[in-house]
């Protein structure tokens, strides 16, 4: 008992120091015993891990604590005295009083707080910032501040394997996109903008001793193509500086690599002239980048040759350790949705490791990749029990279930973190210090493992079925193991490589069916897209797909190949709403109008499926 309540008292703590007092942060600092920071927080983060129930007990009562007097839990919890009662008992109230929600559920509340009423309505702190994820969802401090925490713990388990020179450079693919003011005056954009905007950010490279190559006029300029174009001048005028090169999401290193791939020229003319190409129009951005860059013939000279020899002989194969030779590893999320690009990733990078981040989303921060060193596809994320108080439903697959439901998983109750079964699917439910009270994220996880208390989850994907006609249920999951086969008999069959995908059920056109259309680099015959749309057909295993296919009550599968820098254009699409490159993700599956526009008028070869003939 003595232990436990001891044990409590140390996790008060750490939780303190974890987001409520920045400054306690401090306490990881290198200053205490003469230990080294990064020690600190794997310490602190072991801790957390072995008592993560208790923990997160005790996360959920100080949001609760803070929170209690807000609108929103007023109406659940109005009556009871929060902040008398025991974590435990608090845990089973709240969860019997409080209902699951999703973001509709409290959009109403969202949408007060952006049109400017100050009453605490879902937090007692004021919100003064929202995040855009298609959208608003509330930002705080506490947010930048656990994206700092989980930085630097997931550094700190990198260096213990790939160690980095202190005082160097990363060559970092971030963008910024414009902030505005909602209705009410509160600033609105992505999270990761505020985060770029945040003191944390420059904390952050204080503290890990490493310097992103693009001062902030880049991050921040607003558009994407000159922003990248500067990312890789600078990245590569610092190129023996560069330590490891990343971005939030892995598109963006591949989409950066690919311009590189058509506008080195134009950079080596800059760096040899320390000049900067007219495409660099906005002011700021401009000047920025000259006061840094000076002539450097040899360097440009050197840079020249390298890419020469790259597009001749190798198709930029290993491109990162020949234009980036004391790179360690390429580090960015690439699990999930993420996943298609890591194959291009993997072939710009060479030999080099690819180290898959951390797993979170706007809403809340959720785990760190403890083990740096495994592939991509192994990759797994560490809860952290501070961050957010989690809660798991368990999912399962429904079998051979012909009922027209939009879903294709049967849930059970959902249980605490402390009580997730190794091998068991959930999807999960955040609560926050931003707000959000069991609020449904929409993603799939499973359990694969434990850092002593806490799971380690491997991410599956968003909950939410892409691909369904009438009894058919395809999830982004199977979508992409099914592009997957495809795409190997296309890449074995001809010398052509998928670039992007993306897919869409057209039940317009009796009977209705999938079209997957394909952006490729390289040539390949019509016979050998027959094939890879006959394979993808045949390669859906959801029985309702199957059966009717069977049956023809769906359609043989279309395969469109779209023009070179299709995808680009619907990225374009996104920015030019306000999406920000650094969080963009392909839709896998679309019925916008203005896409599917886009992607018809772009397609260059239909074909479609010999299965089931
Ligand atoms: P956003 O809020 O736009 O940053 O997107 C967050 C979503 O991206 C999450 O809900 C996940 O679906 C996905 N995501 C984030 N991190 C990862 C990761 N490490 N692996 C796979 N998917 C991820």
């Amino acid at each position: 008992m003595e232990l436990a309540s001891s044990a409590l008292e140390s996790m008060t703590i750490f939780i303190v120091d974890g987001y409520i007092s920045y400054s306690r942060l401090q306490i990881y600092d290198g200053s205490i015993n003469g230990r080294s920071y990064e020690y600190d927080i794997v310490e602190w983060f072991d801790e957390v891990s072995e008592n993560a129930g208790l923990v997160q007990r005790e996360t959920l009562r100080r949001i609760l604590e803070m929170n209690c007097e807000v609108e929103y839990l007023k109406k659940w919890l109005g009556g009871y005295k929060i902040k008398e009662m025991d974590a435990c008992a608090l845990e089973s109230l709240y969860k019997s009083l409080v209902p699951l929600v999703s973001h509709a559920d409290l959009e109403p509340y969202i949408q007060r707080i952006a049109d400017g009423d100050t009453n605490p309505l879902l937090t007692h702190q004021r919100i003064t910032t929202l995040s855009l994820r298609q959208k608003y969802v509330p930002f705080t401090r506490h947010s930048a501040q656990t994206t700092l925490q989980i930085f630097r713990l997931a550094a700190a388990y990198r260096s213990k394997v790939y160690p980095i020179k202190e005082g160097r450079r990363i060559l970092e693919f971030i963008y910024s996109s414009n902030q505005f003011k909602t209705k009410g005056g509160l600033t609105a954009g992505t999270a990761t903008t505020h985060y770029y905007a945040s003191e944390e950010f420059k904390i952050k490279q204080e503290k890990t001793k490493s310097f992103t190559c693009s001062p902030e006029e880049v991050i921040s300029g607003g558009d994407y193509k000159q922003s990248t174009y500067c990312h890789l001048l600078l990245g590569l005028y610092f190129s023996d500086q560069v330590e490891f090169i990343t971005s939030t999401f892995a598109y963006s290193i591949v989409q950066a690599f690919t311009e590189l791939e058509e506008i080195w020229k134009d950079i080596c003319q800059d760096i040899k002239l320390g000049n900067l190409s007219s495409r660099i129009t906005l002011p700021r951005m401009r000047q920025a980048v000259l006061e840094i860059i000076s002539p450097n013939p040899h360097l440009a000279s050197q840079i020249e040759v390298t890419c020469k020899k790259l597009e001749s002989d190798l198709d930029w194969f290993g491109l990162v350790p020949t234009l980036w030779p004391n790179a360690k590893y390429v580090y960015s999320i690439m699990t999930g949705s993420m996943q298609p690009y890591s194959k291009r990733l993997r072939h710009y990078a060479g030999d080099l490791p690819l180290v898959s981040a951390d797993y979170g989303s706007t809403e809340s921060w959720i785990g760190a990749n403890l083990d740096p060193c495994l592939p991509p596809d192994d990759v797994t994320f560490a809860v952290v029990p501070t961050f957010s108080y989690f809660e798991f439903i368990p999912i399962h697959r429904r079998k051979q279930d012909f009922s027209p439901v939009i879903d294709d998983f049967i849930e059970d109750e959902p249980v605490p973190l402390s009580q997730v079964k190794l091998g068991q699917e959930y999807e999960i439910v955040l609560t926050t210090f931003t707000g959000l009270y069991r609020y449904r994220l929409g993603d799939v996880v499973e359990v694969a493992g434990f850092h002593k208390g806490t799971p380690k989850l491997n991410f599956l994907c968003r909950r939410k079925l892409i691909l369904t006609i009438n009894i058919d249920k395809n999830t982004e999951k199977d979508l992409q193991i099914v592009v997957e086969r495809g795409s190997q008999l296309l890449s074995k069959s001809a010398r052509a490589e998928l670039v992007d995908f993306t897919s869409h059920a057209d039940s317009i056109n009796q009977p209705g069916h999938y079209i997957i259309y394909w952006e490729i680099k390289g040539e390949a015959e019509e016979k050998v897209l027959r094939e890879c749309c006959r394979e993808m057909d045949a390669s859906f295993v959801d029985h309702g797909y199957v059966v009717s296919r069977r049956t023809n009550s769906i359609g043989p599968l279309e395969l469109c190949i779209v023009k070179k820098g299709t995808f680009k254009k619907i990225l374009e699409h996104f920015i030019g709403n306000g999406a920000a490159l650094s969080q963009f993700k392909t839709p896998r599956c679309t019925s916008n109008q203005v896409i599917l526009r886009i992607l018809n008028d772009w397609t260059v070869k239909r074909v479609r499926s010999t299965a089931y003939c």
